[in-house]
């Protein structure tokens, strides 16, 4: 701010007569504590207590499904259904935080109604889905056709295109031809098994959603 002459004279002014008023005794009251047990003023609005989704629940400790830092969660549990999922404070690697995908593990499951009652989430897939070669939509196919058909094509490309050297006559025994992706959604000891899957078969092309 540009402080002019007649500007400075005035806030010097101000400043003076407010210390002389807090001298005299003409300072504003410190605000005290609202009480507890004052009837409410007409316009204040009076939150209810409402029932915890966890009150009755049992809690069964566990670890985050998602990654593999393996936070401990507490998952409240209500006639064999989770009702709720929280970090547990008493884990040493996350002592109760949980990251973003961690604290939405409850919605892996449910997700909840115009009523706000918990519903099992729709959008979760039950069933592998198989877009054909050129085909513009995906479709349910049974877990047996799917693991069948992934078998038999991933021995095929193998055995099609599996190189023992490379082009100096070097030893690789590789395979380009295949892509394996981990997943986020896989517990630690799953995806260790699928690197471990990935390498006896010589695929190089291999990746994982998370960053960590
Ligand atoms: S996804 Fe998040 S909460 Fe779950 S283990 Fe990984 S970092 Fe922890």
């Amino acid at each position: 701010m540009k402080l002019s002459r007649r500007n400075f004279l005035w806030m010097s002014g101000a400043l003076v007569t407010a210390s002389l008023a807090a001298k005299l005794g003409c300072a504003p009251e410190e605000p005290t504590e609202p009480d507890p047990d004052a009837p409410p003023e007409d316009d204040e609005v009076v939150l209810e207590p409402v029932d915890l989704r966890v009150e009755y629940a049992d809690t069964v400790t566990q670890i985050c499904s998602i990654c593999g830092v393996g936070c401990g969660v507490l998952c409240y549990v209500e006639n064999g259904e989770i009702v709720a999922v929280d970090g547990d404070p008493d884990h040493p690697i996350n002592e109760g935080t949980l990251c973003s995908k961690g604290a939405a593990l409850y919605n892996m499951y449910y997700e909840y109604d115009e009523k706000g009652e918990p519903v099992v989430n729709k959008q979760r897939l039950t069933k592998p889905l198989y877009r054909a070669p050129n085909a513009t939509d995906w479709e349910e196919v049974d877990w047996d056709w799917a693991i069948e058909e992934i078998a038999k094509r991933t021995k095929e490309t193998r055995d099609e295109y599996f190189k023992e050297t490379n082009g100096n006559g070097e030893v690789v025994n590789r395979c380009e031809a295949l892509a394996w992706v981990g997943s986020a959604m896989c517990n630690s000891e799953e995806n260790y098994l699928f690197r471990k899957f990935v390498a006896a078969n010589g695929i190089v092309n291999n990746d994982h959603c998370a960053r960590l």
